[in-house]
């Protein structure tokens, strides 16, 4: 019986090209580990994201390949993950958070806060360290879409521990204020109070920190993207023409501050029927695929209307945890993996 070589396997593997960075996963570094004990091999393979879309696929492929080689009797191949980051520099305002992400639309009620929500859920539920930002200090809507309105959160030695829900830590101006109290403030203060929930805030080790940004392109937006090295940033729109020309103002804003756009996300642009499941387009219009084509930045996926998740989710219940199995809450898992991919591709380019 011949015996299966490392040599072997580390050139079986190399067939396996990650989509995303279009290399495959031994010259990227990705196989950890290679054991080979009377024909029982087992490899240990460290993507660079938990919510990686192609995981099962990976590992069934590394599988396949390994198990045509003579000489193997059984494979074991474990997959792990280890998000990249930027370099951690301590004098960094955030140096435990690998990759912040900021969310932004070019105007309100396009379900921004919405994305924001399930796409902090969904990267979690992939077992990442996720936290989840509200910036959007006129209108804070986190603390109820993630059922913890009314919470206060403690102080420890002057910071500000977030509120722990859905496996997600949160931070919101919500949490500070009386409803409406923020609505007169100018922009310093604004910019100021942003800078509070960076760097009051005891956010901890994490691989993603949402910042739900406010719509438009006012201060918030500017202070976080000027105040935090931001790996990218996530258009949310719906698919109307006009929608569509105010997010290319957010697109070209964050080119000018450097911000790379990681993807756009499309929302309410089809209704599924909960009857029969059939599909129906709301808007007319070329939609957000044409929108990101045209603008070269990546579709991350479109979210359909569904007015039941909506319930749910102004009730306190992310769609990924109201009804996971809806279409909404697929669309939001499929999401959360392209843009942690997207991640991935901006941090190896980086
Ligand atoms: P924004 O943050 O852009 O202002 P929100 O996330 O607050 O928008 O969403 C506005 C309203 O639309 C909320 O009531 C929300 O529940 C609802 N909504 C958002 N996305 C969807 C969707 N895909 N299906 C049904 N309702 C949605």
């Amino acid at each position: 019986m011949p015996t299966v070589t490392r040599e072997q396997i580390l050139d079986a593997l190399r067939n396996i090209v990650d989509p995303d960075l279009h290399r495959d996963i031994v010259s990227l570094g990705f196989v950890k580990e290679v054991a080979v004990c009377d024909g029982a091999v087992k490899t240990v393979i460290e993507l660079t994201t938990p919510a990686c879309p192609v995981k099962d696929q990976m590992k069934a492929e590394a599988e396949r390949l390994i198990a045509q080689l003579p000489g193997v009797s059984a494979v074991h191949v474990e997959m792990t993950a280890q998000v990249r980051g930027r370099s951690l520099d301590p004098e960094d305002i955030l140096p435990e958070v690998k990759h912040v992400i900021a969310i932004a639309s070019g105007k309100g009620g396009v379900g921004k806060s919405t994305v924001s929500v399930n796409l902090a859920v969904a990267l979690a539920q992939s077992g990442a360290r996720v936290g989840l930002l509200d910036a959007d200090i006129y209108g804070p809507s986190l603390p109820k879409m993630m059922g913890c309105q009314g919470e206060h959160p403690l102080v420890e030695s002057g910071q500000i521990i977030p509120i722990r829900r859905y496996g997600v830590s949160v931070m919101s101006i919500g949490f500070l204020l009386e409803e409406e109290q923020a609505a007169m403030w100018r922009g310093p203060i604004v910019a100021g109070t942003v800078r509070q929930l960076f760097v009051d805030v005891r956010w901890g080790a994490l691989d993603y920190l949402l910042v739900d940004l406010p719509p438009g392109t006012g201060d918030a937006p500017m202070t976080t993207a000027q105040l935090v090295p931001l790996t990218g940033v996530v258009i949310v729109m719906t698919p109307q023409a006009v929608a569509a020309s105010i997010a290319g103002k957010s697109v070209a804003l964050f080119r000018r501050l450097n911000a790379p756009i990681l993807g756009v996300v499309e929302n309410m642009a089809e209704f599924v029927c909960p009857c029969c499941g059939t599909r129906t387009a709301i808007f007319p219009g070329p939609g957000a695929r044409a929108f990101a084509e045209r603008l070269h930045v990546p579709f991350l996926g479109s979210v359909p209307l569904d007015p039941a998740v909506s319930v749910a989710s102004d009730a306190g219940q992310p769609a990924v945890i109201a009804a996971p199995d809806s279409a909404q809450a697929q669309a939001f898992r499929e999401i959360a993996g392209k843009l942690a991919a997207q991640v991935s591709v901006a941090s190896m380019a980086g």
